[in-house]
């Protein structure tokens, strides 16, 4: 089995803060914690992130970590025109790969629009990690691409649930497994006022919790592998 661990850097739960707690708190625990279990990660990071942090995404691509797109601002590309979507995706790369080459993208909210597929092409993406396989939109037919797809397998917050509650979700997860999790929700959110799957469980008990998925997973004797990885020896 293969497990894909994804993390996508961006402001704190968006589109409802505009802090970087996350960035400025949460991901250094997550990079000990990662460095600890000696599991690699793909990073899809925001171009106001990169151009904000430029030594913590240098920092983790020198852990070994993958660096990935995940737009500039972490507007949903549902919302934008051509014009836009072209210039979220160019600014962005330009900013990332100051830092590293990258070559995996991942939309915000998980939600891009078929239609501007193409533009990732031109930019010199291989791979789209924008899809869930857990939404209902999942089973319409993709149209035809060169990009490699790798859907998420669970929702984040699932990784924060009960832990028998939540191995009843990734017993059931196949090959690969590819699961996300935000900086900021290793931080403690839990008396803002938030959506409850953005603030429930977060802060040190989301990085145990993290941890016993990593350890779940290790047990199954699974494999750890960044993206680019999975898409050299898909599964
Ligand atoms: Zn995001």
């Amino acid at each position: 089995m293969k497990v894909l661990l994804t993390v996508d850097l961006e402001q704190d739960c968006p589109p409802y803060l505009d802090t970087f707690r996350g960035m400025e708190q949460g991901v250094h625990d997550l990079l000990t914690l990662l460095t600890d279990a000696a599991v690699p990660a793909t990073f899809f990071a925001t171009g106001v992130v990169a151009r904000r942090y430029p030594h913590t995404l240098a920092t983790l691509v020198a852990q070994g970590h993958e660096l990935g797109g995940h737009g500039d601002t972490h507007r949903s590309f549902t919302r934008l025109a051509a014009d836009q979507a072209n210039a979220e995706i160019a600014r962005s790369s330009e900013s990332l790969r100051r830092l590293a080459p990258v070559t995996a993208f991942r939309a915000p909210y998980l939600q891009f629009p078929d239609a501007y597929l193409p533009l990732l092409e031109q930019h010199g993406y291989r791979i789209d990690a924008s899809q869930a396989r857990y939404k209902l939109h999942a089973l319409r037919p993709s149209p035809p691409s060169r990009l490699q797809r790798l859907p998420a397998s669970v929702p984040s917050s699932v990784l924060r649930l009960p832990d028998p509650l939540r191995r009843l979700w990734l017993n059931r997860l196949a090959s690969p497994v590819v699961l996300f999790v935000h900086p900021w929700e290793f931080v403690d959110l839990r008396q803002e006022k938030l959506r409850l799957d953005c603030r429930f469980r977060t802060g040190s008990l989301a990085l145990e919790d993290l941890q016993h998925v990593i350890e779940h997973f290790k047990a199954k004797d699974a494999h750890f592998i960044t993206v680019s990885d999975g898409c050299r020896h898909p599964a």
